[in-house]
């Protein structure tokens, strides 16, 4: 990367996050190089001005780092060992870093395998939602070598405002799953409270109101208080991978043998909303099972 040169990205991964976060980069002054399996993502991405790939080693051909965003474990692992992948064609920074939210275990397998051929590997899940990626305001939490990090670190700064170290590969998916646990368990107390608040005849926006101002304040009650009350159980974080990241946060709870109770209640409640047919909603349509339990809607 010469003195005034910003960098090139090569992108994977252009949903819901990943479009938001491409858009940022580009602004930064950054190349971005993209590549996904949605043709009208890559058409989007084109009109705004990234370049499109056709694969994962054409994404990321002459690029400082490659960055994935993906659904899950099993399509991070694709980018990196399938065919046209990055194993085979690293960038030419010889760094990949991974914002997507997949198993710790699978990081440090990715890790060594890259480190075998010369090439980093930083896991960097992000935590803030669509509005965070749009706003370029995510926190970013990244495990890796402290090498690595400070190679990625100016482009975590054109998607994120928090951007932290956290330890060794493998540490950023483990601290985003501690805070995928407290979001599922808090939204489940959320919509315990607007349940019991409602069948008692209260108000729920001033409920909601009130307590933002007191000790049981938090982003979930701010953010998706409104669509909870609204009964809009329109998609943001959707419930597919909030229980995706449940999963991932029970099988590292399992491997070490800490019992997660909260965890397993909150669980169960998402595979009832999937159950209904629920699994594109936001995350925050957690309410329509307090809505069944209470008899306010059927189905
Ligand atoms: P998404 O499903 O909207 O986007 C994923 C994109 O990856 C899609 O465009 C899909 O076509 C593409 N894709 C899938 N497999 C591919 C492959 N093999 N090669 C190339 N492209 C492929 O998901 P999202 O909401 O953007 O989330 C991405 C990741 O970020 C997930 O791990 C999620 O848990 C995490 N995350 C999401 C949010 C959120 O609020 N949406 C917040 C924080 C973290």
């Amino acid at each position: 990367m010469g003195r005034n040169d910003k960098g090139s990205v090569g992108f994977i991964g252009i949903g819901t996050m990943g479009r938001e976060m491409v858009r940022n980069l580009l602004k930064a002054g950054h190349a971005v190089r993209v590549f996904d399996l949605d043709e009208a993502a890559l058409s989007d991405s084109a009109r705004e001005g990234a370049v499109r790939a056709n694969s994962p080693a054409d994404a990321a051909r002459g690029a400082d780092i490659v960055i994935t965003m993906l659904p899950d474990t099993p399509h991070v692992e694709a980018t990196i060992y399938g065919e046209h992948g990055l194993l085979q064609s690293p960038p030419s920074g010889k760094l990949i870093v991974d914002m997507s939210t997949i198993s710790p275990v699978a990081v440090r397998r990715i890790h060594a395998d890259l480190h075998k051929i010369g090439v980093g590997f930083i896991d960097a899940p992000v935590s803030g939602g669509p509005v965070g990626a749009k706003n370029a305001a995510l926190s970013i939490m990244a495990g890796g070598d402290a090498e690595a990090f400070a190679q990625a670190e100016p482009f975590f700064r054109a998607m994120g405002t928090t951007i932290t170290h956290v330890g060794a590969s493998g540490a950023g998916q483990t601290v985003k799953l501690c805070n995928q646990l407290i979001c599922g368990i808090n939204i489940q107390a959320i919509c315990e409270a607007l349940a019991l608040g409602r069948a008692s005849g209260l108000d729920l926006n001033l409920l909601r109101r009130v307590l933002l101002g007191g000790s049981a304040a938090s982003w979930m009650l701010d953010k998706l208080g409104p669509a909870m009350i609204a009964g809009d159980a329109s998609a943001g974080f959707r419930i597919d991978l909030q229980l995706k990241d449940l999963r991932l946060v029970q099988e590292h709870a399992q491997a070490l043998s800490v019992p997660l109770p909260g965890t397993a209640l909150v669980t169960s409640q998402y595979v009832d909303a999937r159950a209904h047919g629920e699994g594109s909603n936001g995350n925050q349509a957690l309410f329509r099972v307090y809505d069944r339990m209470t008899n306010q809607i059927t189905g």
